[in-house]
């Protein structure tokens, strides 16, 4: 794991005055003009400052694409692991450090398909870590490969005639999965229903994730172009239990009454296919967590040291 250097130590050394946004941004974001990653980014610091929580007890962890930059840019901990690989790293530093605030950042090739089997697990798991899927619909760090969730027909570089399977449905895939806790959809251009999905899914004590539809006007610039253009194209999930949809209400009109601890329900919206919905399809604050369950005592560091050690000696030629 890396902190990101002097900044950080700032922070750490002025931990009784009051954080803004700029104390937790570290470095100038590389991603292309116009990419949906920024968005999500402005967000997540947004979050670290309204709950004003410390760089060093904070953990960005990602694996490899566009999104898992996400730990250069934050002034926290941060660790960009490999493909597919954030969440068996976030559960392992969930369990040896509960209090420290853990956020997982994932593409969908990333998640969906290397990361796969990790993410059905880590839905079970249900440790309380925030995950979010920025899903963009197809490989962009890479050059516009087909990715789980690149629509049927749309074409690509590896597909230059359209993708020839129906694309995964992350929200449908997670709320199928055994002890499913919290599940949410948002998107990168109605920045208020993304800040308060990102803090709903915060506050969610267990495995929260969140699906974030991200613009990528490299790779599938028109993705989401009706949806950005034609609000009644999006249908918003409120509740009174649940989540209410603020700001976007005067221009996005379109809203329905759910649920979100009918799962039955949820699952049945997320099968529809006929417009996007946006808000907190299921809800569980019961589920059982694997961190609580199996309550690992926690090592000071001079143990962790020692075992570390004793550890290494075993490899020693
Ligand atoms: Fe964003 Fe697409 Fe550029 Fe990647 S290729 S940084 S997803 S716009």
């Amino acid at each position: 794991m890396s902190t990101n250097g002097d900044s950080l130590l700032a922070c750490a050394l002025q931990d009784d005055r009051f954080l803004v946004m700029e104390d937790y941004q570290c470095a100038t974001a590389r991603w292309c003009p116009g990419c949906g990653d920024h968005a999500v980014l402005t967000a997540f610091l947004r979050l670290l400052e309204e709950e004003q929580l410390k760089p060093e007890d904070t953990v960005f962890v990602s694996g490899i694409g566009c999104s898992s930059r996400f730990p250069h840019y934050t002034n926290t901990n941060g660790f960009h692991s490999l493909h597919g690989r954030a969440l068996p790293v976030a559960t392992g530093i969930k369990l040896e450090r509960p209090d420290l605030h853990v956020f997982v950042v994932m593409g969908d090739g990333d998640c969906c398909s290397i990361g796969g089997n990790h993410w059905l697990h880590a839905i079970r798991y249900n440790m309380d870590v925030l995950t979010v899927l920025l899903d963009n619909g197809m490989y962009g760090m890479t050059k516009g490969q087909t990715s789980p969730t690149t629509p049927e027909g749309f074409p690509s570089n590896t597909q230059p005639h359209g993708s020839y399977l129906r694309p995964v449905n992350p929200i449908a895939a997670t709320l199928g999965m055994t002890n499913a806790s919290f599940v949410a959809q948002t998107a990168d251009w109605i920045p208020s229903h993304l800040f308060e999905t990102l803090k709903a899914g915060f506050h969610h004590k267990g495995f929260a994730f969140v699906r974030i539809l991200q613009r990528c006007p490299i790779w599938t610039a028109h993705l989401f172009e009706e949806a950005v253009r034609t609000p009644d194209a999006t249908e918003f999930l409120v509740h009174g239990d649940g989540f209410w949809a603020k700001s976007p209400d005067d221009i996005y009109r379109r809203t329905v009454y759910h649920d979100p601890t009918d799962l039955d329900m949820a699952r049945w919206r997320a099968e529809r296919t006929d417009r996007i919905r946006l808000g907190v399809y299921y809800r569980n604050t019961g589920a059982p967590r694997y961190d609580e369950i199996r309550n690992l005592p926690t090592h000071s560091s001079e143990e962790m040291v020692e075992v570390l050690g004793e550890e290494l000696d075993r490899f020693a030629v």
